[in-house]
Formats: C-alpha cells, structure tokens, sequence
C-alpha cells in the first residue's frame, strides 16, 4: 500500500457524471406521499418549488446522471478534493488500522455543502428562477447556497434559526459577503413565522420551523424557487462526486476500506461518500463492508425514531416522507453541532438501515469534542462540531484494531472545518459544555403528533 500522506487527482478527473443509488437499491424506495391526498406525489405538486430537472432526478433511476459542464467549471475552484493517510492520529492512537480522511473542508464556505447548492442554483437559473429562498441552523447551508446564488448571479434569501442568527454572526456576514439576505426565523415575513411569534415571542426557532418560512416565500413568488440542503434524494445524488472521487483515490492508494464512518444530520455528507462504495455491498464484491453513521445522541433520529411517514418542517407543508423521525414538532437541545440537529433522515439512508447494508451509532458532544482535539493535535485541521462525531466513532474503531491487532483501513467521511465553531471549541475547553440526552417522553410526545397515513 502506498504510504504517503495526501492523495490528490487532476482538475481533469473531477467526475463528469454523478452515481444514483436509486438505480441500484435491492428494493425501491417507498413513494413521496401528498400532504392533502395521502397519495404519491406528481412533478405538478413540486413544481411551485423546484427546477423541474431536480424533481426528475429525485426519482430518477437511471445510474449515471451527467454534472452540467457549468457547474463542474464551478467546481473546479475547490475539486478534487483530497484524500489523505491520518499517519500522526495512527501514531499517537498506536493502532495497526491504516486511517485515511477525504477532506471537504477546501472549499469557499469550509463544507461539503456546495457541492449541491452549486447544483441546484445553476438549474434554478436555466430554468427562469430570479431568485432561491432556503432555511439554514447554524448557517453552514446558508452560507454554501449563497456563494452557489452568487456564482450563477439570483438572489438569496435565508431563513435563519434565530438561536442561531443571535449566538453565530459569522455566517451570517459570510451570507451578507456572498450577496444574500439574511434574516432570523421565526420571522414576521411569513404567516407561519407570524403564527408562531403570537404563539411565543421568545420561540428560538428550529430548522423545520425555517423550512416552512422559506417553503412559504417561495411557492408565493413566481420568480423564486425553494432549495434544501441535504435529505432529498437529488441533494444526496450531487454529493457522490465526492464519493466517486474518494473510491477513485482508494484504488490509486492500492486500498480499499474495512469500516467507511460519517456524521448524519439530513444525511448527504455521509451519502455522498459511501454510496459509490454501498454498490460493491449490494452486488456482493465487498459483502462485509461496514458503513458506520454516526449521529447526536441529543438528537437520536436513527437510532431511537420509528419509521414512519412525517412532514420535512414544522408547520406540516411538505410532502410526507417515509423516514426515521423524532417528530416534526421536535425542538432540538442546544448542541453545537447545528448541522445534525434535525427530525428526520435523508429517505435513503433509513432505507439502507432498513436493509442492513448501513448501521448506526449515537455520541455524546462532550466525547466527540475531545476527538475533534485529538484530531486537531495530529492531523492539524480544526474540525467543524459535526464530524467531530464521525472522528469520534473513527477512534473507537482504531483502538478496537489496537485490541485485536487488526489492521483493517477506516475511511472518514470528513465535512468540514471548524473555523466559524470556535466559540463552541472555547466552551469546550474551558469546561462548559454540556451532554443532553434527549429524554424518552419528549421523543414520545413529538411523536404522537406523527401524521395518520394510509
Ligand atoms: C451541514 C453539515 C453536516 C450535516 O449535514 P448532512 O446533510 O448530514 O451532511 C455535517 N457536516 C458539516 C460540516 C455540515 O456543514
């Protein structure tokens, strides 16, 4: 095996098709069902949202979809991303485990995320859009879909989950930098931010709340379409240009991984990187593959929701979506990881746990914080809250091969760096950070609001 530390490929080589796993699932996914009719949804329900391109890829099941020769121009700014060999964390765990990290961190807003908004903006754009409106938690989404906006010249409009907008100006400012408005949610530019501000004047706001602002805004406007950051199947889709690089840079290493570990907030980071390699699962090449998802044990979608079908936000106007849920009245506890504090779970994750081909494991914020340092010590790069949890279960992998004296090779799926979170890395280390565990009654009460389908 080749033994050195960063692993690159040539501008040429960005992937000129993105992998769909729709083509490839042992069973297909259970339909998009309509909020009002119970029945699967039509591209005519979408369309007030979305380019009506996405709303093909969504169900698409054709393999190989090709990446617009746009957007891979804008690609090019930050991709091929690197893969590389964790040498210093090897060492200072002692571990024969060989560990390697793809690192999305390079790009513009430090995240995997404008793999996606790049995307998504360009098909708002050919297709007439003037404007896209989305909700962001503690605006790393936000940020990535405005510099997407930016480069392909509309407007943007971000909802903000206000807890957020209060305690983390930073992205905000990266927003305004790229061109964008910004405003808190709840917020008085929408009727279900009005209905919720002469419910609780104080509300802190969630994510789903957001979604249900920005949803509102767009479907009101003729010249505005809706963009979401991460669950969708075509948000998952767009990533895999990362996986497909990742597998790519594997073979050039002369490796293939044992255990591939990410963080799931909606899913897409993690997707992206691990379903190019879930096909060799599936056609019986690398049957025992594991594919750890690591999620908040603040925040247990996968490892305590039922499968069920719920809305995507808050106020029930999204279609319904067959997914591991907490309840979309779920308020999440104050982690500092905001990117993984959401109800549900990106529809085609659920399905691999569903099938066994994935599995899933929850962590504690304190336990992973302590990682991200380890990480930081060794590796050098600061990360960002969220894989800080993936870095977390990495470790725990490692020190098993230590025990066994197993040297299996662990791929990390990492999404970002941490620069924005240095308040949170600052409660860390003066020791006031806090684990929630999410108690089981709240879950349950979430859940009795589960909506009765069919
Ligand atoms: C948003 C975000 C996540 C969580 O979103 P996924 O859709 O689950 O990937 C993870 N890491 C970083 C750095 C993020 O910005």
């Amino acid at each position: 095996m080749d033994k050195r530390t960063k692993f690159t490929l040539d501008e040429k080589e960005i992937p000129t098709h993105w992998y769909n796993i729709q083509a490839d699932l042992p069973e297909p996914l259970p339909p998009v069902l309509h909020p009002g009719t119970g029945k699967p949804v039509t591209p005519d329900d979408l369309a007030p949202l979305f380019p009506m391109e996405l709303i093909k890829q969504e169900v698409s099941t054709e393999r190989w979809i090709e990446i617009p020769e746009e957007v891979r121009e804008i690609y090019k700014l930050w991709r091929p991303t690197t893969l590389f060999r964790a040498h210093r964390l090897e060492k200072a765990l002692d571990t024969p485990a060989k560990i390697f990290y793809k690192y999305e961190g390079t790009s513009p807003p430090g995240s995997h995320k404008p793999n996606t908004a790049v995307a998504q903006a360009y098909y708002s754009k050919i297709e007439g859009a003037k404007r896209i409106t989305t909700e962001t938690g503690a605006g790393q989404w936000g940020s990535a879909l405005s510099f997407g906006c930016a480069t392909f010249g509309l407007e943007c409009k971000v909802y903000m989950v206000r807890i957020s907008y209060n305690q983390k100006p930073y992205r905000r400012i990266m927003m305004e930098t790229w061109g964008a408005k910004c405003i808190p949610s709840p917020s008085s530019d929408t009727k279900a931010g009005r209905a919720m501000l002469a419910k609780d004047p104080d509300c802190p706001g969630s994510l789903g709340l957001a979604i249900s602002e920005a949803v509102e805004d767009a479907v009101s406007r003729d010249d505005t379409h809706y963009a979401l950051g991460s669950v969708l199947n075509h948000v998952l889709l767009h990533q895999t240009v990362n996986g497909l690089e990742a597998k790519r840079l594997m073979e050039k290493v002369d490796a293939y991984p044992d255990i591939i570990v990410g963080c799931i907030g909606g899913g897409s980071n993690f997707a992206g990187l691990f379903l190019p390699f879930v096909k060799d699962k599936i056609d019986g090449i690398k049957p025992d593959l594991r594919i750890i998802n690591v999620e908040p044990a603040s925040c247990p979608t996968t490892t305590k929701g039922p499968y069920a079908y719920d809305f995507g936000d808050e106020a029930g106007l999204t279609p319904l979506i067959k997914m591991f849920t907490l309840g979309h009245g779920f308020i999440p506890p104050p982690i500092h990881a905001g990117g993984l504090r959401y109800h549900g779970m990106a529809p085609i994750i659920c399905h691999l746990l569903r099938l066994g081909l994935v599995e899933a494991r929850a962590e504690h914020q304190l336990a992973t914080f302590q990682a991200g340092i380890t990480f930081a010590r060794t590796e050098g790069i600061i990360s960002a809250p969220e894989p800080n949890h993936a870095i977390k279960v990495v470790i725990d992998e490692a020190l098993k091969c230590r025990e066994a004296g197993e040297s299996k090779t662990i791929l990390l799926a990492h999404s970002g760096h941490g620069h924005v979170d240095m308040a949170a890395y600052d409660a860390y280390l003066s020791g006031k950070l806090e684990d929630y565990e999410y108690p089981d009654e709240k879950i349950k009460e979430a859940l009795a609001q589960l909506p009765k389908v069919g």
